[in-house]
């Protein structure tokens, strides 16, 4: 079977690369296996434009956020299924310092267009707020509608082989890759963390780290708002949010543990007044690079062989716009930004 291109994974990255080729008129295949705790799969969704305990303005989010907004509703009109959502991030500003600091960068500089004040009184009855609460106006990709939707897609156009692909089994040269019966332009790997068992691309300093959610009900409150503190609650369905998520660099596998249970539950009763139920709790891994920028193009000295990963902790925002332009640089050789080409490994 003759391809364009081969992307292995169906994470958000998989997904939004194979998305885009598909859209530019390649004849792509997906090969993926199925992982129910891949980070995407975990993952709130969240897109939020300013990052931190010190609230920067998140890197290009200015590009990213109005291409993510356009490719993730186009994409449900597709699929027939909600995709996106914008949605306001309640803050309730957990000491005297953060609402100082909040203030100061919200209220001059770039991210005062996605900020605003909250009447802290309209969730009084739930949060404990002291400090008082803001509201930053961010979005959710509806990961659990949109995966799925597409792997569907792919899979009813014959467009997704559902493997483990083995790199020992993989023949390429500068003309191209060939899989089993499988053959292609060029290979392009978006898998997530399991880069690290990927022979070609040891050379990149991938910086994992496992995050850890509980999932939880708090009956009686309904909103549609996320709502932050020292942990962040999205709502799932009524009355069911996505709680975390934790973060360690430093971890031995990928299970949940009663660790990060108990710090996830302090979180939560740091910020709710009202009782909840944890129904479900789970960790993933995140793929990150070392300066926590994407890492993509193709390997230098193995042309058919690309990669797309490096997304970290906003893989919902990088995706669409990271996807397109390394689909422009696949197809007509345009420049990658410097910062997120697999290149500034390779150079030294
Ligand atoms: C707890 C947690 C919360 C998060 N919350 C958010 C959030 O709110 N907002 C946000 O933007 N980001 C969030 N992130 C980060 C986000 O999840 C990641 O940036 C993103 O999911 C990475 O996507 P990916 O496609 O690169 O990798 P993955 O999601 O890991 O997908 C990789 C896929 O490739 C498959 N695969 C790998 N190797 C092979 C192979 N050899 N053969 C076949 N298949 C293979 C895997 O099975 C998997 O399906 C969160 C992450 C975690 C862990």
């Amino acid at each position: 079977m003759e391809y364009d291109y081969l992307v292995v994974g169906q994470g958000i990255a998989g997904t939004m690369l194979s998305y885009s080729l598909l859209q530019a008129g390649q004849r792509v295949l997906v090969i993926d296996a199925y992982k129910p705790n891949s980070a995407s799969r975990i993952a709130a969704g969240v897109i939020n434009p300013v990052s931190g305990r010190r609230f920067e303005m998140a890197w290009l989010y200015n590009e990213l956020y109005p291409f993510a907004k356009q490719t993730y509703t186009q994409m449900g009109q597709l699929l027939g299924v909600p995709a996106f959502t914008e949605r306001d991030i309640w803050m309730a500003l957990p000491s005297e310092q953060l609402r100082t600091a909040f203030n100061n960068k919200t209220t001059q500089g770039p991210a005062r267009q996605y900020t605003c004040p909250a009447d802290a009184a309209l969730m009084d009855a739930w949060l404990q707020q002291p400090f008082g609460a803001a509201i930053v106006k961010g979005a959710t990709v509806l990961l659990h509608h949109l995966l799925p939707a597409w792997r569907r897609y792919l899979a009813e156009r014959e467009l997704l082989l559902e493997t483990q692909l083995h790199p020992a089994a993989l023949l390429h040269n500068a003309a191209g890759v060939q899989y089993r019966r499988l053959r292609a332009r060029a290979i392009i790997f978006c898998e997530g963390a399991q880069i690290i068992h990927n022979p070609w691309f040891t050379q990149i300093p991938f910086l994992l780290n496992k995050g850890e959610v509980l999932q939880v009900r708090v009956p009686g409150l309904q909103t549609e708002n996320i709502l932050k503190k020292s942990i962040t609650l999205v709502p799932q369905a009524p009355e069911v949010f996505w709680a975390g998520s934790t973060f360690v660099w430093d971890y031995t596998d990928e299970a949940p543990t009663p660790e990060k249970r108990a710090f996830l539950e302090q979180g939560i009763q740091q910020m709710l007044k009202v009782p909840y139920t944890v129904l479900n709790q789970q960790a993933g891994i995140r793929p990150s690079g070392k300066d926590r920028r994407p890492i993509m193009g193709l390997h230098p000295q193995h042309p058919a062989l690309g990669l797309f990963n490096g997304l970290g902790t906003k893989g919902c925002s990088l995706a669409p716009y990271m996807a397109h332009l390394l689909t422009m640089h696949l197809l007509q050789g345009a420049p990658l930004p410097p910062e997120t080409d697999i290149k500034r490994y390779f150079n030294r």
